[in-house]
């Protein structure tokens, strides 16, 4: 297989005009003959839906929640980017692209990440136009703060809730497409198969989430808008409903899954406390605007954060990093404060904590101030741990967060099977090793409004496509398949629940394909993973039927997918023999612990083909080459 990513020719500043100008178009009248499947309303899915339908194509939409509304988009908090350059700081779409690039370790393509830029400041048009109520200036102009990664503030925002209120934007516009009739809606679906027919994706088949029928759904293209698969770690700050089964069975069925070992953890959030809990909390990274990372500068020092003088504590971040303080990119942040926990200076029963505090932020700006940025983070922290924000700093952990890996998709957004898009989080997307703070809420929405309209007209114009029924027996062929593993989960009865499974999955791939890695962490995991799906098969217990409303059965067949794709993040882990964003492999560090890239043997995407059950998968390499930035050692100094 040759990896084509059709990156456009011309100069990087052009190429998407230009592109968009030489895509075949559909005329209007031929746009409702066709049917376009996309799966996930989360902001990439809802936004594509909604922008295909108003385009005039018949969508038919999926999402295993109740309503479009629960994606876990809804859960973003901090902020989305755009290079508008409303506080006059020095913004520019080349400076978004350039830190872009530098963020994510220079593992991510340039003219993806450019285009990701330039159509930036069109989705904060189009959410204003909705009525996103973003944050506002007292002159009227939208407001800004920084994340990290950037020395200037580019991050719209709607207080702590900005996925909500963008996902409430994006939702409006899909129900309005849902009254027109050109979208329908399936909710309470779990799309467990793709259908492939001659070389083309052409529909999915999903079970019926209430009444466990299993349905066939035809269409002339399929976009996956699926989301992230960080909860193969079982503990995460997604939400407990995010999965890989989407993307891992479209890998089976032929789309390669590029670098899925690269994780973010995120550096700010609240600690494990407890062997039972099923989910971490995110406090969100705007909050390293005011809020100072710091550690007793003594090993082992139990005191009061209050009873620990200024003297006496180690600002980490700020001492490290001059330049950027708190604002370092996740990855750095979150290596550093590991570090200092394993130098025994880590805060809290567990030790495996560092302070956030707002002291001098309050003293500063007033209290008042901090709470009308921050008000509902600072509650929520409260109602988690007990302890009062604004009294005595926050205590955070790094978590995993978000996955930058997921189907290879090349300029169009389209898989290495044709037809078969995949937008947002699914994506191994624009954000190489590492993605920067407010960056995933504007790739979801770049490829939902502003890509996948051009580029799915593009595919349609220039493809012949057979008629397809839902009765094409390689529907009838998939069903049996997917009835099949439904009826072996059943089957098992065996005596340890999913979720124990689950749990100890995610151990193994914390502890080896975490924060930090070794060869010989991997490879014991590896080894690791395959006995635990070995056992899996033989002792997990599903309860309950197949033809009912069966949470256990879902969860079964999602942690069954982890299973197995946790292999292939820690082949790919291996097979990636340096350190980059979130990889971070401990025999290649600089001599101060930055991760230390080998770009003479490493500077590709890494994209797997699934060769069949228990076979190795074939790894291809897309070389990313760099034309208009340089590769450096990044530096936040
Ligand atoms: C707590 C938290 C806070 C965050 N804050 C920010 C932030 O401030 N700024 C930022 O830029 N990013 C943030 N992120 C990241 C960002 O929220 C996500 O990357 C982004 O929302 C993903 O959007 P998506 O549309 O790709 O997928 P999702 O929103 O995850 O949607 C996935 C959709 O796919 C559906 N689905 C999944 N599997 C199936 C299946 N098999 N069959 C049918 N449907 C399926 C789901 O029902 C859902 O509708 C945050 C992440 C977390 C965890």
């Amino acid at each position: 297989m040759r990896l084509d990513a059709k990156i456009p020719a011309g100069p990087l500043a052009q190429k998407w005009d230009r592109y968009r100008f030489e895509l075949k178009l559909v005329n209007p009248a031929n746009k409702r003959k066709y049917d376009i499947i996309v799966v996930g309303t989360g902001l990439a899915g809802a936004s594509a839906s909604a922008s295909l339908a108003e385009l005039g194509y018949n969508v038919k939409t999926f999402c295993i929640h109740d309503s479009p509304r629960r994606a876990h988009s809804i859960a973003a908090q901090g902020g989305i980017n755009a290079a508008k350059n409303y506080p006059n700081d020095g913004d520019s779409i080349w400076r978004l692209f350039y830190d872009t690039v530098k963020g994510g370790d220079f593992r991510a393509r340039e003219a993806n990440v450019y285009r990701l830029a330039q159509v930036s400041n069109l989705i904060i048009d189009q959410c204003v136009a909705q009525g996103v109520p973003f944050a506002r200036e007292y002159g009227g102009l939208l407001a800004n703060r920084s994340f990290g990664g950037a020395q200037l503030s580019r991050t719209f925002y709607a207080r702590g809730q900005t996925g909500q209120q963008l996902l409430l934007g994006a939702y409006s516009a899909l129900m309005r497409q849902v009254a027109t009739g050109k979208v329908r809606m399936f909710p309470r679906r779990e799309m467990l198969d793709l259908v492939v027919i001659n070389g083309q994706a052409r529909g999915i088949v999903a079970r019926n989430l209430v009444s466990g029928e299993i349905e066939r759904h035809e269409g002339h293209a399929v976009v996956l808008c699926t989301g992230g698969y960080g909860n193969v770690y079982y503990l995460s700050t997604n939400a407990k409903a995010c999965n890989v089964t989407a993307t891992f069975r479209a890998y089976k069925r032929g789309a390669c899954f590029a670098n899925p070992c690269f994780t973010q953890i995120h550096p700010t959030c609240i600690p494990v406390h407890g062997t039972y809990q099923s989910k971490l909390t995110l406090m969100s990274e705007s909050l390293r605007n005011d809020g100072r990372v710091w550690v007793p500068k003594t090993p082992g020092d139990k005191r009061q954060p209050s009873q620990i003088p200024e003297a006496e504590r180690d600002y980490f971040l700020e001492r490290k990093y001059p330049s950027f303080g708190n604002l370092v990119p996740r990855d750095v942040a979150s290596r550093n404060a590991k570090e200092q926990c394993d130098q025994g200076k880590g805060v809290g029963d567990t030790r495996l904590a560092v302070f956030l505090d707002f002291s001098d932020a309050i003293q500063r700006d007033s209290r008042a101030v901090i709470e009308k940025k921050y008000g509902n983070l600072f509650q929520m922290y409260e109602k988690i741990t007990g302890e009062d924000p604004y009294e005595t700093p926050m205590m955070i952990y790094p978590a995993v967060h978000y996955t930058m890996g997921g189907l290879w998709v090349d300029y169009n957004l389209m898989s290495t099977v044709d037809g078969l898009f995949v937008l947002g989080e699914a994506n191994f997307s624009d954000h190489g090793a590492n993605r920067l703070g407010a960056s995933a809420l504007m790739q979801g929405l770049a490829d939902g409004y502003f890509v996948i309209p051009y580029t799915i007209g593009g595919y349609l114009a220039g493809s012949r496509f057979a008629e397809v029924k839902n009765d094409h027996p390689a529907f009838s062929e998939s069903m049996k398949q997917v009835q099949a593993r439904v009826a072996k989960l059943l089957a098992v009865r065996g005596q340890r629940t999913v979720d124990d499974f689950h749990r100890q999955l995610g151990l193994v791939m914390w502890d080896h394909c975490g924060m930090a890695r070794t060869n010989d962490g991997l490879k014991k995991a590896r080894s690791r993973i395959q006995e635990l799906r070995a056992e899996f098969w033989q002792n997990v217990r599903v309860p309950g039927t197949e033809r009912d409303f069966n949470q256990s059965l879902e969860k079964a067949g999602r942690v069954a997918d982890f299973l197995e794709f946790a292999e292939l993040m820690i082949l790919d882990a291996l097979a990636r023999q340096e350190s980059c964003g979130g990889h971070f492999n401990e025999a290649y560090q600089t001599e101060e612990n930055e991760a230390k890239r080998d770009d003479a043997n490493f500077c590709h995407a890494a994209a797997w083909e699934f060769t069949g059950e228990d076979k190795d998968p074939v790894l291809h390499k897309e070389p990313l080459v760099f034309e208009n930035v340089h590769l450096t050692q990044r530096s936040y100094k």
